[in-house]
């Protein structure tokens, strides 16, 4: 930790995406409890995350990362929990078999509600209205899109709920997933396709089967009845990220350090990495994992600035590489950001976000889709990017939903630009639904396979 650093040292520094509030006293109200409310997450666990991203860094395990673009406070509910929850551990489940490593899970989840905006304002009907800047600013509602101080605390409680259900879940044996025979395959439209995954799904429950004869899986300490799985948001009001950092004794080194007590792990998005800006400094201070969002705009060299500006130890594993540069870029892009990165001397978990540089407008109307095809052109560019430039791929980031939404085309079940309509559910960025992240796990370990 820097001797200097303080929680509120950001203020002092330019920041982008701030949210004016028209009573600052009642802001000032609303911080004030949450500066007393109790840790969410605690020293020990983040430190825990440390350890294992470290290890996704030396290409000894796998992250996967996802969730909602903007959770909902409406999603803190029983059913969308456990649907997001089963997506993910399906999906760790087949990587974990595909890649032949561990896989660490984080999701987007108890906490992802501040959303950037192009634009501040938007036109509705004739009239200039706030943007919706997420649940914990203000309403999707147009006539409630005024910022509401209110909302940092429902923020508070309503990832306080999520994550202590999503705790429950899994100390309830949810991660029993031991029937990957069960799982439908019934929306595969290919009869190809189908045949594989139903080769991949019987090779995995044979190997599950196999544990469970050898008796691998008794005992208390088994990995398939339990997983760990940790959550993220984006860091973007700093006033609420403040407010939950708390100086802490760390379990492994025993020095005072700052964590933010409100996620195990945060990423600054592609609009507030400015290296001089707010949101870097005040990342550059918490002992928590961070993430950086790279993309076509981030500069090598200004990469590696950041980088050593919030890892000037160079510890491994500390900072995620998240890349979102478009199919298109891939290849004109990640290369240099590797090699830049390579020669600093850092080593990050480089992870492939094959959602972001993808946003299309569908042809349909003005729905914001993403087509499976680009996602999948995304990821596997990525995969073979690292492998020439003898660099590894550590993990995946995606936007994704346990419901049945129809916000991106294409995918086993061959959605079309038409069904968009059907259940178009986002109120931000489209999302995978059910079948197609697992769609999107098959075939990552159909990459690994080969
Ligand atoms: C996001 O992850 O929802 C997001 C806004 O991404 P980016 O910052 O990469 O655009
Ligand atoms: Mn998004």
């Amino acid at each position: 930790m820097s001797t200097a650093w303080t929680p509120q040292d950001w203020k002092s520094k330019p920041i982008v995406q701030d949210v004016i509030y028209e009573d600052q006293a009642h802001v000032d109200r609303v911080l004030n409890k949450l500066t007393r409310l109790p840790p969410m997450v605690s020293a020990s666990e983040v430190d825990n995350l440390r350890r294992q991203l470290k290890d996704a860094a030396l290409g000894e395990s796998f992250l996967l990362q996802g969730g909602d673009c903007a959770e909902l406070f409406d999603y803190c509910s029983q059913e969308p929990i456990e649907a997001k929850l089963k997506v993910l551990l399906q999906m760790s489940l087949v990587l974990t078999w595909g890649a032949r490593t561990p896989v660490v899970r984080i999701a987007r989840m108890a906490g992802q509600y501040a959303k950037p905006r192009s634009s501040p304002m938007e036109m509705h009907e004739g009239k200039e209205i706030h943007s919706f800047r997420g649940d914990n600013v203000n309403g999707y509602d147009p006539s409630d899109r005024k910022p509401d101080p209110e909302r940092l605390l429902g923020a508070y409680f309503h990832s306080a709920a999520t994550l202590n259900y999503v705790r429950t879940l899994l100390d309830s044996g949810f991660a029993d997933l031991h029937e990957p025979s069960k799982w439908n395959l019934s929306h595969v439209r290919s009869e190809n396709v189908k045949r594989e995954y139903e080769k991949i799904v019987q090779q995995l429950t044979d190997s599950l089967d196999f544990m469970k004869t050898i008796g691998a899986d008794n005992g208390n300490t088994n990995a398939l009845h339990s997983v760990d799985l940790f959550v993220s948001h984006e860091a973007l009001l700093l006033d609420y990220e403040a407010s939950l950092t708390r100086l802490i004794t760390s379990p492994t080194t025993k020095e005072k350090k700052w964590y933010n007590t409100g996620s195990h792990f945060l990423w600054i998005g592609d609009r507030t990495r400015q290296p001089d800006g707010a949101h870097v400094e005040y990342m550059r201070g918490i002992e928590n994992p961070i993430g950086i969002k790279v993309g076509p705009s981030t500069v090598p060299e200004e990469l590696v600035n950041l980088l050593n500006t919030v890892n000037p130890k160079k510890e491994i594993g500390k900072v995620t590489l998240i890349t979102r540069f478009g199919a298109e870029k891939v290849e004109k892009y990640l290369p240099q950001h590797i090699e830049a990165v390579r020669q600093s001397g850092h080593i990050p978990v480089w992870v492939c976000d094959p959602m972001h540089g993808n946003t299309k407008t569908a042809a349909s109307g003005n729905l914001k889709t993403r087509h499976f095809v680009d996602i999948i052109q995304e990821l596997s560019q990525t995969f073979r990017v690292h492998k020439d430039c003898s660099s590894k791929l550590n993990g995946v980031h995606f936007e994704l939903t346990g419901d049945s939404v129809t916000e991106c085309i294409g995918g086993s079940m061959d959605l079309r630009d038409t069904d968009l309509s059907t259940n178009y559910q986002t109120h931000c960025d489209p999302r995978l639904n059910y079948e197609q992240s697992l769609d999107v796990a098959f075939l990552i370990a159909k990459y690994y396979e080969n």
